[in-house]
């Protein structure tokens, strides 16, 4: 077992139990060198004059991540109302946001239409409900171009069989509403799904880009986001080739750009790239047993503290992290272990079949590669409060960016009805 972190300097010389000790476990952990690099690695990755980076914010909404991505020079790429409170205490202004909704009531839209942000719909409902509240208004739509991939079926969004984006054949329709409300189409958008490589992402902007030709007032084209991370680092796995995958943009978006005969920004919405490999989860082992044949190191890392595993069967790697006072980590003689959580679901797996040395209680894992859709997804099902979120700064000292939640946290909302 290779430990990733080192290689990374993940921890900037801090140790990870004395982490899990200070702040408590579970524990979410960012490195914000880290963070910084892969912000900065997106919003390099045209050389377009008027690119620019969406940073899809519900991969991590931490606030503290949020004006860093913000001074490194991202915009925003906001899924809800609430999101837009967060973008807003962050210091987003309303022009450095486009919300991009997903069959959201009247009283959603309208709250994002009235602090002046940008609106792409997605269904031809969807836009006659803008037309309704935002007459006359400047808007955007989120096409379907029929290209769709990512890495499970749940995380795919383009393509026939998802619920996102207006299919190209509905564009009469889409005319008639525009008139109808006299909107501005300013901007179209699409997000083909989550973790795919390159090839995939190309022929989507491909199909984009031919559609936008059919729309000759665009100011905009938001290309999307879903590029890949490695989650088998343990493995070799390498990241992907954003020189190679850039320079073939480029050759996309130049030419697009030539031809339109209108000066055009394109956008993308990246969120996992920035967020996934920042940050790190602990956990703690507080049991082990065997049923069976079975291996099991039962941990506070239920998936009410990260859902991925459970919910799209993700790899995550994990290190074992284990007190110099005690008995060396075994790895000549590993064993085959499943690491669960603690909530009352056989559902509950942070990893399946994994090869692991040999696990004791009081060992600290630390799950990698854990901060896009890692706390964001975190709940508080069994009554857990949602863990603590740490930030190791670039001066190397852990600050606390969110305070581990009480059982008074719990309970606030329902006090006193
Ligand atoms: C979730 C989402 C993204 C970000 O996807 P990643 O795979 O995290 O890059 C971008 N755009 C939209 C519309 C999304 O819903």
């Amino acid at each position: 077992m290779r430990k990733v972190t080192d290689a990374f300097n993940f921890y900037q010389g801090n140790c990870p139990r004395e982490l899990a000790d200070t702040f408590g476990s579970p524990l979410y952990v960012y490195n914000e060198r880290i963070f910084r690099q892969r912000c900065a690695e997106m919003v390099g990755l045209s050389k377009y004059p008027k690119f620019a980076v969406n940073y899809a914010i519900k991969a991590n909404t931490n606030l503290t991540l949020l004006k860093i991505a913000r001074e490194e020079g991202c915009r925003a790429d906001i899924s809800s109302a609430g999101e837009v409170v967060a973008a807003m205490a962050a210091g987003f202004k309303a022009d450095e946001m486009l919300f991009v909704v997903n069959n959201v009531s009247e009283k959603e839209l309208s709250y994002a239409v009235e602090k002046g942000i940008t609106v792409s719909v997605d269904s031809l409902s969807m836009l006659d409900k803008l037309g309704r509240i935002n007459r006359g208004g400047r808007i955007a739509l989120r096409f379907n171009p029929g290209v769709g991939g990512g890495h499970h079926e749940k995380v795919v969004t383009g393509g026939d069989g998802t619920k996102f984006g207006i299919m190209p054949a509905y564009i009469p329709h889409v005319r008639e509403l525009l008139e109808k409300y006299d909107l501005k189409l300013i901007g179209i958008n699409h997000h083909i799904g989550s973790q795919n490589w390159g090839d995939l992402y190309l022929e989507g902007v491909g199909s984009l880009l031919e559609l936008a030709r059919q729309f000759d007032s665009l100011e905009f084209i938001d290309l999307g986001g879903g590029f890949a991370i490695p989650y088998h680092k343990q493995d070799g796995e390498k990241p992907l080739d954003l020189k190679a995958v850039g320079e073939k943009l480029d050759a996309h978006l130049f030419d697009f750009a030539k031809s339109y005969g209108k000066e055009i920004t394109f956008l993308i919405e990246p969120g996992r790239y920035l967020a996934a490999e920042c940050g790190v989860l602990l956990g703690t082992v507080h049991a082990t047993k065997t049923n069976g044949a079975t291996h099991y190191a039962g941990t506070d890392l239920g998936f009410s503290v990260i859902k991925r595993p459970t919910l799209y069967d993700s790899h995550h790697d994990i290190e074992v992290y284990r007190a110099a006072s005690e008995p060396p980590l075994d790895f000549a003689n590993p064993q085959t272990i499943n690491v669960v959580g603690n909530q009352c679901e056989s559902g509950d797996y942070i990893a399946r079949n994994r090869e692991l040395p040999p696990l004791y209680e009081g060992d600290v894992l630390g799950v990698l590669d854990a901060g896009a859709y890692g706390f964001s997804m975190a709940c508080q099902y069994n009554h857990r409060p949602r863990p603590a979120e740490v930030l190791i700064q670039t001066d190397n000292t852990p600050r606390i960016i969110r305070r581990r939640e009480t059982f008074e946290d719990i309970l606030v909302t329902m006090k006193e009805l």
